[in-house]
């Protein structure tokens, strides 16, 4: 990777931390707060070493098979070069995933933000049982209602919520939700406003515990605004590496 294509990722780093700074402002919270899974699904290895150096150690991925080989490869580039991975890299899982991909994906991470359905937590503690694991888990939501294939639906989620709190191998962190697409932040608002919504409903009825704490939304064209309405967790790609 060239030099230039270096110091722009590190630029819209920069800026993108800038913009998250702000929007707390105006929100009046902790930026503390607020954490960053760096989307790599559109760049490669070269680009993912470089979000190490620049201390950016949660990654995420969107596909099942894309993460297990990407994870795999960067530990066997960093290996072969005689550099530790560091302890703290953590590969998100952020996409649908299908229960027969449930087992690989467990190999390569402890963290699932895109369940929803009983079916696939299930498949998901029943694999992590025999691999002796715990896997912290975010319920996704279709805030967006009809636009999505994705999501549980919203008049579900509390009670899809409390079943996972059933299932001991998982751990409910919080909920996930994509906007729909549109150039315009403010169309993406209703659904980060739903979705915190539905979070506060939740942790009224104290399900989940404390480690029910997480509000992952926000991607490239909506992050401001996801973070004015209480975002803990960003999904950010192509704004990375633009
Ligand atoms: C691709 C993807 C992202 C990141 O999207 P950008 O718009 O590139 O920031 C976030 N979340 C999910 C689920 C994705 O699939």
């Amino acid at each position: 990777m060239s030099t230039i294509a270096r110091s722009r990722i590190e630029q819209n780093l920069q800026d993108i931390r800038e913009k998250i700074a702000t929007a707390c402002d105006r929100a009046r919270r902790d930026v503390g707060e607020v954490h960053l899974v760096a989307v790599t699904k559109y760049v490669g290895l070269p680009e993912i070493r470089h979000l190490l150096e620049l201390g950016l150690y949660d990654l995420g991925e969107s596909r099942a098979q894309q993460l297990t080989r990407r994870a795999g490869e960067l530990s066997e580039a960093l290996d072969a070069d005689g550099v530790e991975l560091p302890r703290s890299v953590r590969w998100h899982m952020i996409g649908h995933l299908q229960r027969n991909k449930v087992k690989h994906v467990l190999e390569v991470t402890n963290i699932v933000h895109s369940v929803d359905s009983l079916r696939l937590a299930e498949e998901l503690n029943s694999r992590a049982e025999r691999s002796d694991q715990h896997v912290d888990v975010l319920l996704q939501v279709n805030c967006s209602q009809e636009e999505q294939k994705y999501g549980v639906a919203v008049g579900a989620s509390v009670h899809l919520a409390e079943m996972i709190t059933t299932l001991d191998r998982l751990r409910l962190v919080g909920l996930m939700t994509i906007a729909p697409l549109s150039d315009n932040p403010e169309e993406a608002r209703p659904a980060f406003a739903l979705l915190r919504e539905l979070f506060e409903e939740i942790r009224h009825e104290k399900i989940g515990g404390e480690s029910f704490r997480h509000l992952s939304m926000g991607m490239s064209q909506d992050y401001e605004a996801a973070v004015e309405e209480g975002a803990t967790i960003l999904r950010i790609g192509s704004a990375l590496f633009a």
